[in-house]
């Protein structure tokens, strides 16, 4: 089945990367998107973004929900007083989702080249279990993406449903769950098995989609738009909504090639997609 309307439709601000947190606000409201999921660097001044007292105005005004601030995350360091900083920077990327009425920080965990992936994971939970109390006092839910193997020596060394479950399982906190990117876990042999687990505890907290280009030309921005790609996204919404989940639709597409298309009409296909495609 395909989509009938937009009204499960949220798109990543880094998705249209060369637009301002207040274009996207615009141009998502004005085609009837309902919802938004934000990231950083619009609103981190030092990455020219307007600042969060500012970027929360303009979310209040517009109406537009916020599933999630993207992204918090990175634990692993060499050095303790490394890792204390990342617990510092993940608090206020809490309270920044508060500030916006997010409903979730994203956690891409992080990894250190060299760091056995075991000791990553190892500092990753500690690191999480630190974060916890803050959230718990913002209710703000904390959602472990799962990155493609590819990463795993730089940006996350969890990179399957398998091992974040490991980690809610273990941690066992109503505010911790997962996050399913198509891109990262499309291929998984155990995916039907983990979405089912995830659903079943509740522990599906987002949903995001792209596609996954043939042949990919950049490890970090070649994605593809839904239909663009070999990804089965239809039957891989169909199970995580079988699990459970009716949260949104999230489009997180990183791509040079249609961050220099024009954006209004980038967004007016990626509706088009979403409805064709996904
Ligand atoms: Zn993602």
């Amino acid at each position: 089945m395909s989509h009938n309307d937009l009204s499960r439709l949220s798109v990543h601000t880094m998705t249209n990367r060369p637009w301002s947190l207040a274009e996207c606000i615009e141009n998502y409201s004005s085609l009837g998107i309902p919802a938004m999921s934000v990231w950083r660097n619009v609103i981190n001044p030092e990455e020219g973004g307007i600042g969060i007292d500012k970027a929360a105005q303009l979310i209040r005004t517009s109406h537009l929900q916020v599933p999630a601030l993207v992204r918090g995350g990175f634990f692993p360091a060499s050095a303790a007083e490394q890792r204390a900083k990342a617990i510092d920077l993940n608090r206020r990327c809490v309270d920044e989702a508060a500030a916006l009425g997010a409903d979730m920080v994203v956690l891409v965990v992080g990894a250190v080249p060299h760091m056995p992936l075991d000791e990553a994971r190892r500092q990753v939970e500690d690191g999480i279990i630190q974060l916890l109390p803050h959230a718990e006092s913002c209710r703000i839910r904390l959602a472990i993406e799962p990155l493609h193997p590819m990463y795993a020596a730089d940006w996350s060394c969890i990179n399957r449903l398998r091992e974040a479950r490991q980690l809610w399982e273990s941690i066992q906190h109503e505010l911790l769950g997962v996050v399913l990117d198509v891109y990262h876990v499309w291929f998984d042999p155990e995916l039907d098995q983990e979405i089912h687990l995830a659903g079943e505890a509740g522990k599906l907290f987002g949903f995001h989609i792209c596609d996954w280009r043939v042949e990919t030309r950049s490890l970090r921005s070649d994605r593809g738009l839904m239909g663009d790609g070999c990804i089965d996204l239809r039957g891989i919404r169909e199970k995580v909504e079988a699990a459970g989940f009716t949260g949104f639709h999230e489009v997180e597409v990183f791509s040079e090639e249609y961050w220099n298309w024009d954006q209004r009409q980038y967004l007016e296909l990626i509706t088009r997609r979403y409805l064709e495609a996904s």
